[in-house]
């Protein structure tokens, strides 16, 4: 209710994004862990990865399209002061309307990308965590703040070191075992002491119970 005492309107633009979920919590992995930050989990993912958790996620068209100033309006409402753009893969749809809006209400705005398709908008902070079903384009690696690599098999070390090379010197590198996968954390624990540039990042969110 505003203070006159009538229920407050919020009038749509016609620009929809199809969003999955959207949630203020506690942010579980990477750089920012143990953050709050509202999560906008947009529909539709062309990566195919088999291990995924969030596979409920690729069909864009299973999700409702909703409104973006409806969406902005939420976040706004939500106290929160950083926004991560995930999915899914976000980079399917146009981040600019999306990202500038959130920026105009004074979001510091995150995305977390397997950077398989082009950029759009604009991001305080760039989490590119590549996958090989579809691996990223060339002009993902020059945004990248933070690379996260999902640790699956042996293989995936060399696999990390590749991004790794291709990214900014500054680069935040992490790796990160799958949750339901825990033979590899041995394997990481051991490569991230004899690689200490490397560090490990756990989903956190999920011991903590939180989305
Ligand atoms: Fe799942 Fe992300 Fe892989 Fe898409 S890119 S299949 S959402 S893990």
């Amino acid at each position: 209710m505003n203070p006159s005492g009538s229920k407050i309107q919020i009038l749509g633009t016609g620009l929809t994004y199809p969003v999955m979920e959207h949630f203020y919590t506690i942010q579980g992995e990477g750089a920012y862990t143990g953050q709050a930050a509202y999560f906008i989990r947009l529909a539709g993912c062309d990566v195919g990865c088999w291990w995924c958790d969030v596979k409920e996620s690729w069909d864009r068209d299973a999700h409702p399209d909703l409104d973006l100033q409806k969406l902005i309006a939420v976040v706004q409402q939500s106290g929160s002061s950083r926004t991560v753009i995930t999915g899914g893969e976000p980079l399917l749809h146009d981040l600019g309307p999306l990202t500038k809006a959130l920026r105009d209400i004074g979001q510091k705005t995150h995305i977390e990308t397997s950077g398989s398709s082009p950029f759009s908008g604009e991001f305080n902070w760039v989490t590119l965590s590549p996958k090989r079903f579809k691996p990223p384009l060339e002009e993902s690696y020059e945004r990248t703040h933070e690379l996260k690599v999902v640790v699956v098999t042996k293989k995936d070390f060399l696999w990390a070191e590749q991004h790794a090379a291709k990214c900014p010197k500054e680069t935040q590198l992490f790796l990160q075992p799958e949750w339901d996968s825990p033979k590899t954390i041995p394997w990481i624990v051991d490569y991230v002491k004899e690689h200490p540039k490397w560090q490990i990042s756990l989903q956190t969110h999920k011991f903590l119970n939180v989305p």
